[in-house]
């Protein structure tokens, strides 16, 4: 029903470069019709340089949280070298942006002739999986090469995440053992990887699974020599603020240090929403207003999948100079198409006299946001402006600059 098209091979359309303070009130006094989506490349490089520098493992982009050609650029050159992908058009994407890049192949069920183009052609190396058929598979693949990297996919639980990934992937407890030897027999290096669940809220979430990835260990007794600890690592939203990412890298690494692999093991992990979610927000238009009701001219086949789909709240600021003064009320979106579910529940907080004309500017869509684009109904657009203003809310901004800012903070 829902057709996701990603910008998948689609050519990036222009990006105008806009270097202002205050990117959405640039754009709103342009008065565009059709949203706009302004993207903050200063944000994702401090997103990644920031998990090169403190991560203690090698951090590995999840190219399905935004795969956009100018942020794969940018993450490259701001140190991440390699990249998870999960269909071999992000291989061939990665590729294309940085053909020096490491592409890992880290969707456990895959078509196998993906799996011989990334092997034979892309220098792919590593490849995920949770049963004895894909294992068959990849070595059929491969022509049975010698120099694989097999992690195998362990399913946890995904109770501290706002997003479970724990029914699809993942072989349970008891199911584990006799993969990960016939994987280990097959394989250069052995790793185990798994997946908390989107936005976990709280690094217990990666002690447990860190508890189930030593049981494995434990119960099939094999030597293993990677440590893939998936994505989850969250971003803040609305109502949904963690804890910093330093305690989520303190809380992995001290499990990490105590599972019974060798000194030489690796530490993996996959962050996807951590390092896009800052890098772009959408400029939308309010095109009628039903009581608390907005009708704006993006949503549920836009950029707002998430809001519409999971009730995902993100920050709003009404773009209007002068600034409103009218206290903050709480408001619901339907977005432009004829569908009823093109309805964005929030609450989205804006200035009571918001009304049919002015521009909001909707914050930390750059995860799972762009990526999520359709063009349903007549309603698409990639228009999209670079700024070199501050997002609405950062992880990465040190208190004491956020203070001095014009950030405005939720
Ligand atoms: C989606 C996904 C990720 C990225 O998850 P985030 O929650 O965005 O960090 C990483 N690894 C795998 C296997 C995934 O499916």
């Amino acid at each position: 029903m829902h057709k996701h098209h990603s910008a998948l091979g689609l050519a990036k359309a222009h990006s105008t470069v806009l270097p202002v303070v205050r990117g959405g009130i640039d754009i709103a006094k342009r008065k565009p019709v059709d949203p706009v989506t302004l993207t903050r490349p200063h944000a994702a490089a401090r997103a990644a340089r920031f998990f090169v520098e403190k991560f203690q493992g090698r951090s590995m982009y999840a190219v399905k949280a935004n795969p956009s050609p100018d942020l794969i650029q940018i993450l490259w050159d701001n140190g991440i070298t390699h990249y998870d992908t999960a269909s071999i058009a992000e291989v061939r994407l990665v590729k294309s942006v940085a053909p020096e890049a490491t592409c890992c192949f880290m969707h456990p069920v895959k078509p196998e002739e993906a799996i011989a183009e990334a092997y034979f052609t892309h220098g792919v190396r590593t490849f995920s999986l949770d049963s004895m058929e894909e294992l068959a598979k990849i070595m059929r693949a491969t022509r049975n090469a010698s120099d694989l990297t097999l992690c195998v996919r362990l399913r946890v639980s995904s109770e501290h995440s706002k997003l479970s990934l724990a029914s699809k992937f993942g072989v349970g407890p008891g199911e584990s053992k006799e993969l990960l030897f016939a994987a280990r027999q097959a394989a250069d290096a052995l790793g185990i990887c798994f997946h908390v669940g989107s936005q976990a809220m709280t690094p217990e979430a990666y002690a447990a699974a860190m508890e189930r990835v030593r049981a494995a260990i434990v119960d099939a007794a094999v030597t293993v020599d990677v440590i893939d600890v998936g994505g989850g690592f969250p971003s803040s939203y609305p109502g949904m603020e963690p804890p910093p990412l330093e305690r989520f890298f303190e809380t992995i690494h001290r499990a990490f240090e105590s599972l019974p692999i060798s000194y030489s093991a690796e530490l993996w992990a996959e962050p996807g929403r951590a390092l896009c979610a800052e890098y772009s927000s959408v400029v939308v238009r309010v095109e009628r207003r039903r009581g608390n009701e907005l009708y704006i001219n993006d949503g549920a086949y836009g950029a707002l999948f998430d809001a519409a789909h999971l009730g995902w709240q993100f920050p709003t600021t009404l773009l209007r100079e002068p600034e409103s003064t009218v206290r903050d009320h709480p408001f619901s979106f339907y977005g432009p198409t004829c569908d009823d579910m093109d309805h964005m529940a929030g609450p989205f907080l804006l200035p009571a006299d918001v009304n049919a004309g002015d521009y909001i500017e909707i914050g930390m869509l750059g995860a799972y946001g762009a990526a999520m684009r359709t063009a349903f109904n007549g309603f698409g657009c990639d228009e999209t402006v670079i700024v070199d203003d501050e997002p609405m809310v950062s992880l990465y901004v040190p208190v004491e600059l956020e203070m001095t800012s014009n950030v405005v903070k939720l």
